[in-house]
């Protein structure tokens, strides 16, 4: 079975066969993704580039409905908002009892230490390119990072399946997301599986239990939970 531990499932027409931790934007698509039926856990959240969006207070209601947080986070290259204004939001979801499923880009270290700082118990750092050296804390603190399918080529990202314990990798897609013009969708996980395969020298099997292991220790769940419809 593959696992997408990071998808936009509400912007995405069809369904398939992968089970899929369904991230949310805003308002709009958290609402939609709360409504989503089938083998997926459901997430809500206001992304980064989104923070100031004047929709903090009814997002945050929803989080009790939510089997997980996201996408929320920091991001200081693509984001409009100031990263007051940015810090602000990330922190209004940074609750230690549900995983939070976070974009960090270029601002690894101050989100890593804000889910620390907030007693946050399992967190994801989606889509990983941040500095090696902080792969270690995020082992030490039971967090996890995703690989993408654009690990096929994003040289930066492959260094971070070199690097990084398999202990701590999960599969995904961001699905949804249109990535150097190619729409994402969450079948792509197959090819961050062969990737990390590949290179850690592991049978494809192999990388596919741990990487399902790794997904049920990251959200707390079992695999019987997401067999619900
Ligand atoms: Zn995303």
């Amino acid at each position: 079975m593959l696992y997408d531990a990071h998808c936009h499932c509400s912007e995405l027409e069809k369904e398939y066969d992968v089970i899929v931790a369904a991230v949310s934007m805003d308002l709009n698509t958290s609402l939609k993704t709360l409504n989503m039926r089938g083998r997926i856990l459901r997430g809500v959240g206001i992304h980064p580039w989104n923070a100031g969006n004047g929709e903090l207070e009814r997002v945050k209601e929803l989080v009790d409905r939510a089997d997980f947080v996201g996408e929320v986070g920091l991001d200081y290259r693509l984001s409009k908002a100031s990263k007051e204004v940015q810090i602000k939001y990330f922190e209004e979801f940074l609750v230690p009892d549900k995983t939070v499923n976070i974009h960090a880009l270029d601002a690894w270290e101050d989100a890593f230490n804000l889910a620390l700082k907030h007693g946050v118990r399992r967190a994801i750092f989606h889509w990983y390119t941040g500095p090696h050296d902080l792969l270690k804390d995020i082992e030490g603190a039971g967090y996890f990072i995703t690989i993408n399918p654009s690990v096929t080529f994003q040289e930066k990202h492959q260094r971070i399946v070199d690097v990084a314990p398999v202990e701590i990798i999960l599969t995904e897609s961001d699905g949804g997301y249109v990535y150097r013009g190619k729409l994402l969708e969450p079948t792509m996980v197959r090819d961050a599986l062969l990737f990390i395969s590949r290179r850690k020298g592991m049978d494809e099997e192999e990388v596919e239990r741990v990487v399902e292991r790794n997904f049920n220790r990251a959200f707390g769940t079992s695999s019987n939970i997401l067999s619900r419809e």
